[in-house]
């Protein structure tokens, strides 16, 4: 190829590149991460399930700390900030707001940007209760939401073997590695 050939070429894929800047990464990554305290008095609720529990997580929704997990890396994923940008916590009208409605919209504004969802995976970090029982009923919930299947929702549980605030039953936390396209 001599010079004159490779500099057309050269310019058209910067001209193409520019054009289509958006879809230039077909594929998308984007990571979540949320912790909440657990407090007496409060349902605990994690993503979306109701479970037994003597505390549940403070916060201004209904604290669902693997949900806001979710949302946060959805919308980084698809570039849209996080989930305080689109729900703060001083608007009344998200005063213990169930975090799978925010989910559901935030998946309407990731779907309305032309990307589709393909997986999710997550990790639950907590000391107690226990996950294992309530493993399907939130996988269940989070697919419903987002509306994929069951099978591209991971619900993963840890504990810190006892070490820090999360390993001294103070607060839950959680991650989420979602992949769109
Ligand atoms: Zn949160």
């Amino acid at each position: 190829m001599d010079i004159a050939t490779l500099y057309y070429f050269t310019y058209f894929d910067h001209q193409f590149r520019e054009a289509n800047s958006e879809k230039e990464f077909l594929m998308r990554t984007g990571i979540g991460y949320d912790v909440h305290r657990l407090v007496a008095g409060r349902k605990l609720v994690l993503g979306g399930t109701e479970i037994p529990n003597e505390k549940g997580l403070l916060g201004h929704s209904d604290a669902d700390v693997l949900i806001h997990a979710v949302c946060d890396a959805l919308l980084g994923a698809a570039g849209l900030g996080d989930i305080g940008l689109h729900f703060p916590d001083t608007d009344p009208k998200y005063k213990d707001i169930s975090s799978l409605t925010l989910l559901t919209q935030i998946s309407d504004m990731v779907r309305g940007k032309g990307f589709s969802i393909r997986n999710i995976d997550t990790i639950i970090f907590a000391e107690a209760p226990k996950i294992g029982p309530y493993r399907k009923s939130m996988k269940q919930n989070l697919a419903v939401a987002l509306n994929i299947s069951p099978a591209c929702v991971n619900v993963k549980a840890t504990t810190t073997e006892g070490l820090g605030v999360i390993g001294e039953g103070e607060g839950i936390g959680a991650m989420c590695v979602v992949l769109i396209e």
